[in-house]
């Protein structure tokens, strides 16, 4: 089992406590109007799927019911960090001090 950490609650819980809410960091576009047809479909639909190093947006739904993002390794299926909502993601020096 999975084991998250909540930056709001500051608690390591199971996954049970958790609900995947897909990729961290997409930003909607300014003016989707003036977008193609496809370009709104990518937007909406296409996400990064890599091995590795993964951006993603977790909701703590039995517990603060925030949500925040989270680093995970989708080879080792590890956590690396979590943080709030709204804050930048880490670099990639901080990334590589946290073992990745
Ligand atoms: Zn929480």
């Amino acid at each position: 089992m999975l084991l998250i950490h909540c930056p709001y609650c500051d608690e390591t819980l199971p996954e049970l406590e958790f609900a995947y809410a897909g990729e961290a960091h997409i930003d909607r576009p300014e003016d989707p109007s003036a977008m193609t047809d496809e370009e709104w479909r990518d937007f909406l639909f296409i996400r990064n799927n890599k091995r590795g190093t993964h951006f993603e947006r977790w909701r703590h739904i039995n517990g603060c019911a925030r949500f925040f993002n989270a680093v995970r390794d989708t080879v080792s299926d590890k956590f690396l960090t979590t943080y709030k909502a709204g804050t930048p993601r880490p670099s990639d020096a901080e990334l590589e001090e946290l073992g990745k």
